[in-house]
């Protein structure tokens, strides 16, 4: 079916490989790409840089009315904001990580960031990666891809990622992250991540990252 809305729903756990090839495929499609799970590291690193815990629901809730957040567009790039300072690389840290996971699980954090997520993705032809784009954010999104990878495959790459950017964690600590995040996204409450009913799933366990993303174009171009 074809469809005017040009909006792509790409959900999955931690380190199956989605910021990247979401990044590729709307640059080989000249469409956005919005990456939802900034908004959430950011509200963990304001929370935790307030000082409240992170695991404490009514602190979390407490500090929303005073977070300043701000999503700019610069040459195709996200950027992130807080209070004015571009924090893009400050959130990317593993205890940002686990910070955005808690966050994540607080129902007046995701109700802070779903209107947000909405109109970014009404604003312009966009590929948006989550945890509940599909099954919350953009329910009517003419294409769902759930991507996902084994956990020791996604433990090895996300090892991979955060060795280039200097940081050296024990591969068994970022597995067991990437364990301990799965597990908590999965079972939360609310907006837990889960496979849309109408989501074409895409396993990258055996697929090189050029061949995950011509799969994802390919999917894309069918459909609008
Ligand atoms: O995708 P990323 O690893 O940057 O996401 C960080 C965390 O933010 C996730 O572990 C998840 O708990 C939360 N998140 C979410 N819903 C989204 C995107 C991210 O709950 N749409």
């Amino acid at each position: 079916m074809h469809s005017n809305l040009k909006q792509v729903a790409i959900d999955g756990p931690s380190g199956a490989g989605k910021s990247t090839i979401a990044q590729a495929a709307a640059r080989q499609l000249g469409w956005a790409y919005i990456d939802t799970g900034a908004l959430y590291r950011a509200i963990g690193l304001a929370v935790m840089r307030s000082g409240a815990n992170t695991k404490n629901e009514d602190a979390v809730a407490a500090c929303l009315p005073v977070i300043e957040l701000d999503v700019q567009y610069v040459n195709g790039e996200q950027q992130v904001y807080i209070a004015g300072e571009n924090v893009s690389e400050a959130i990317r840290t593993p205890e940002a990580s686990l910070a955005a996971s808690d966050v994540g699980k607080v129902p007046a954090v995701r109700d802070f960031l779903l209107q947000l997520q909405r109109d970014l993705a009404a604003a312009q032809p966009s590929i948006l990666d989550g945890r509940d784009i599909g099954t919350v954010v953009l329910p009517h999104a003419p294409v769902k891809i759930y991507l996902t990878a084994s956990a020791e495959m996604r433990a090895q790459r996300r090892h991979s990622q955060l060795a280039e950017k200097g940081i050296d964690e024990p591969f068994e600590k970022v597995l067991a992250e990437v364990n301990a995040r799965d597990e908590q996204d999965m079972n939360r409450a609310i907006a837990p991540l889960r496979q849309a009913d109408d989501a074409v799933l895409l396993d990258t366990t055996h697929l090189s990252l050029d061949e995950s993303i011509q799969a994802v174009v390919q999917l894309i171009r069918n459909a609008v």
